[in-house]
């Protein structure tokens, strides 16, 4: 039983493992104690199990930022199936059974388990993972749209042996497992269960001499450079997909997407509303009051805008088509112009008595016949 012991002891590897390193170590420990190559040994297959169990955790990063993080409970007692955002546990009671078996090789093969079929080549291929990586973008260079160039570390083909992951010189030799099919035959009962051979992870050959550059991996790690067009008016959080540009596939399968999410900075002018922007205008009370022309800054420069007389504070303008660009490319939103009116903190002598003055002329109550107010 493995009770809670560490994932990483289990796996034989740190806890800064790579993902690479995490699939290495698994496979070379499922080799070691897969129950073909240890027939009626109880231990070897208690082994087994503890390593896929494991593995099955660690090689999702979700699951291994979870079990990180400690808010992954595994272990006896907390529940063999949880639902969506779970996980299934595989550390239980009872013998290794074949549908375990299917359940691992399912998950571990991507595909669903009933649907190997074909070649040996085509049996386990599985789609290479999703990367994503984020690009910081000015708020100007979002409105206008930018072109820039990003480098990805990313996993490639090892270029000494090709891909083959045997050393250069020698060749990957068949299968003894499974006699190069890539797949065994179990029977049980009256049943015949076909799955992948564990010994060669369904590929049907097995590699003697490593390539040293890569460890018999076939793959190595290596900066990538791509040119990211990201069209006007994107926004923050857009992803911009580059189908096939993840990681590559597995035996066959297609590689997965490269997405490419846009952080744009804050504007210290404009506040973004979709396709909108919002500006605040400070104004005189005489401008308010009286109306006026007055200069606004928008994306394409200065514009004179027109406030109407009598104009309140927190009215809201329009500039039509003066905001950021549709990413439909249907033109443009609006700018939006919120009026503050400035009320002037210091008055010298004179200022007060016209204002003094003014109120005289025409004595207004704002308050007068709003609910609540009632005359004192
Ligand atoms: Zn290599
Ligand atoms: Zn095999």
């Amino acid at each position: 039983m493995t009770g809670n012991r560490d994932l990483y002891e289990i796996l034989e590897v740190k806890r800064t493992a790579t993902q690479e390193e995490i699939k290495k170590a698994y496979r070379k420990l499922a080799r070691q104690y897969h129950p073909d190559a240890n027939p009626n040994d109880p231990k070897a297959e208690e082994k087994f199990k503890e390593i896929s169990s494991a593995y099955e955790i660690l090689s999702d990063p979700e699951k291994r930022k979870q079990y990180d993080a400690g808010t992954m409970f595994f272990g006896p007692g907390a529940g063999a199936r949880t639902g969506t955002g779970g996980y299934r546990t595989t550390y239980g009671t009872g013998p290794f059974t074949t549908g375990d078996w299917a359940d691992l090789f399912g998950s571990l093969f991507g595909g669903g388990f009933g649907g190997f079929t074909g070649t040996a080549r085509q049996r386990g291929a599985e789609r290479g993972e999703d990367v994503s990586v984020a690009v910081k973008l000015s708020f100007e260079d979002a409105l206008k749209g930018v072109t820039t160039k990003i480098s990805v570390p990313q996993t490639v083909s090892c270029n000494v042996c090709k891909g083959s992951g045997a050393a250069p010189g020698t060749s990957p030799t068949t299968c003894p497992q499974c006699q190069g099919r890539g797949i065994v035959s179990q029977s049980q009962g009256f049943f015949a269960l076909t799955q992948p051979c564990g010994r060669c992870g369904g590929t049907g050959t097995i590699i003697e001499h490593p390539c040293p550059e890569c460890s018999g991996t076939g793959q190595t790690r290596m900066l990538k450079k791509y040119t990211v067009p990201f069209p006007p008016g994107i926004k923050d959080g857009t992803k911009i997909r580059l189908k096939g540009k993840g990681e590559p596939g597995r035996l066959g399968g297609p590689p997965g997407d490269l997405y490419v999410i846009a952080q744009v900075e804050d504007s210290p002018i404009y506040e973004r509303k979709g396709a909108d922007l919002v500006i605040e205008v400070p104004v005189t009370i005489v401008e308010a009051a009286l109306g006026a022309t007055v200069p606004v800054p928008t994306p394409e420069g200065m514009v004179r805008l027109k406030i109407p007389a009598g104009t309140q504070s927190g009215k809201m303008l329009r500039l039509k088509g003066k905001g950021a660009p549709r990413l439909d490319g249907s033109g443009k939103g609006d700018l939006l112009a919120r009026i503050r009116v400035v009320v002037p903190e210091r008055l010298t002598k004179a200022q007060k008595e016209l204002l003094q003055k003014f109120d005289e002329l025409r004595p207004e109550d704002p308050r007068a016949n709003l609910p609540g107010w009632t005359a004192a």
